[in-house]
């Protein structure tokens, strides 16, 4: 367990993280996805979706504070992934 985040359950790597990425841009609503990844074999956890509002600086995704957006939806992609067993974990 590294960072909180469980070893990966398909290759045991503990080069597992958490990332977001954005998805889809509605006017100034902006949407993010949240999954744990492992580096080695490429595994995806579950996503956690979440909605950011396009604004300067972009507050939500500040991963300093831990009430922003980001850290919500990362803490909860990595409790999804550490709960998970390998029959409900999407891979690719
Ligand atoms: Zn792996």
């Amino acid at each position: 367990m590294k960072n909180g985040i469980h070893e990966c359950w398909f290759c045991g790597s503990d080069k597992t993280y958490v990332d977001s990425h954005a998805t889809r841009l509605r006017g100034t609503e902006q949407n993010y996805i949240s999954q744990v990844r492992c580096r080695s074999c490429c595994a995806r956890g579950p996503k956690v979706n979440f909605t950011v509002t396009v604004e300067p600086g972009y507050p939500d995704l500040d991963r300093t504070d831990p009430e922003s957006a980001v850290s919500k939806a990362d803490r909860q992609a990595i409790e999804r992934w550490n709960k998970t067993t390998i029959t409900n974990t999407e891979k690719r």
